[in-house]
């Protein structure tokens, strides 16, 4: 180990500026951890900001390290640490607070501030790096058993979170027992939403575009769901099958799915909506009918961004019902492996290959 580790950059605002970078070896203070990486989860955002449309850098820096999905080995820990020990295996939140309410209520996710930093993504640099340090409240646990999926553990938690603010929301009801579900989408996001509701018992129907036979649809399949092509199953003919949809998670990035979620969610149900489109185009919404489904039926739309360290907690666990369940299965959503920071200018073109892409980082 050398005096520097080696860092997956780029230079937000500046398209296609992936580049290996180099920062001083980092040594845990007081309350920290020095976390060895195991393995780096790459999704959306990242390729928005390699593409340019998103990414802010640290104070002082004009790059970025990327990486905010992370399962990593604590190699040593500072002053007044007992909790980790060398040897644990971690993963690590995504956002710091600010000095808003809500972040000094520990609800970073629910910032009302908005000057809040998020690892690898606003103002932090990120995980996708040899080592890093961070403190220990925003580390969590992954057990051995998880260590060939933990990398999944942060993509798990934006659905638990969307789960956890249903159940929040469905409080009003004197009877919230969700027995139908649609995810549009099936990313990561949309098959761990999938995974996640077929477990607790719901019938899943999950909507996507590509006709099967596909990697996304056989994992639907082998978790009790149902595979909705939209190119063989319009969503109208689809709502027309259903009985009342309790609950719909929106995950596919396109604005228009975004109004199938609003026609989709049924009586009392919840609709949330967990992905980022892009653009300003204007859409043709049918607005009377849907305000007067709404009203008529108490439906409830939500947005849900980012997550908090109990959803990172209850995905931990849920990760060990899947691989219970159905063993062997979690590790089919890791399509693609690239290896170590060398491979790493190669995420942009694994952008459409598979579902979910990773970075192996070699033991030292
Ligand atoms: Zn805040």
């Amino acid at each position: 180990m050398g005096d520097y580790v080696t860092g997956v950059a780029v230079v937000p605002g500046r398209a296609g500026s992936v580049h290996l970078t180099r920062l001083a070896r980092p040594e845990p203070g007081p309350g920290q951890a020095l976390v060895r990486v195991r393995r780096v989860g790459v999704c959306g955002t990242d390729r928005e900001i390699i593409e340019a449309t998103f990414g802010t850098p640290p104070p002082g820096s004009s790059a970025l390290v990327l990486g905010h999905e992370v399962l990593g080995v604590v190699e040593a820990v500072g002053a007044g640490v007992g909790a980790y020990r060398p040897g644990d295996l971690v993963t690590a939140t995504v956002r710091r607070p600010d000095d808003c309410p809500s972040c000094l209520a520990g609800q970073s996710d629910m910032c009302t501030g908005g000057r809040y930093l998020e690892r690898g993504i606003i103002g932090l640099h990120g995980f996708m790096v040899d080592r890093f340090v961070e403190d220990v409240r925003y580390l969590v646990p992954v057990p051995a058993a998880l260590e060939a999926v933990g990398v999944l553990v942060e993509p798990l938690s934006v659905v638990e979170k969307a789960l956890r603010q249903a159940d929040l929301i469905q409080r009003r009801m004197a009877t919230w027992a969700p027995a139908t579900a649609v995810v549009l989408g099936a990313g990561p996001i949309g098959l761990l939403g999938t995974m996640l509701l077929r477990a607790r018992g719901m019938a899943v129907h999950t909507v996507a575009r590509t006709p099967p036979p596909n990697p996304a649809a056989d994992l639907v399949a082998a978790c009790g769901a149902t595979y909705v092509s939209t190119r063989e199953t319009p969503i109208a003919a689809l709502a027309d099958g259903l009985p009342n949809v309790d609950l719909v998670f929106e995950a596919s990035g396109a604005a228009p799915v975004a109004v199938d979620a609003m026609r989709l969610v049924g009586r009392n149900g919840v609709a949330v909506l967990l992905s980022l489109t892009g653009g300003d185009d204007a859409l043709p919404v049918p607005v009377a009918a849907i305000n007067r489904e709404f009203v008529l039926g108490n439906k409830v739309l939500v947005g849900s961004v980012n997550s908090a360290r109990e959803d990172f907690v209850a995905g931990v666990a849920d990760l060990e019902r899947f691989a219970t369940r159905w063993p062997g299965l979690t590790e089919r959503l890791i399509t693609t492996r690239l290896r170590g920071v060398g491979d790493a200018h190669r995420i942009a073109e694994t952008a459409t290959a598979g579902v979910k892409t990773v970075i192996e980082f070699a033991d030292d």
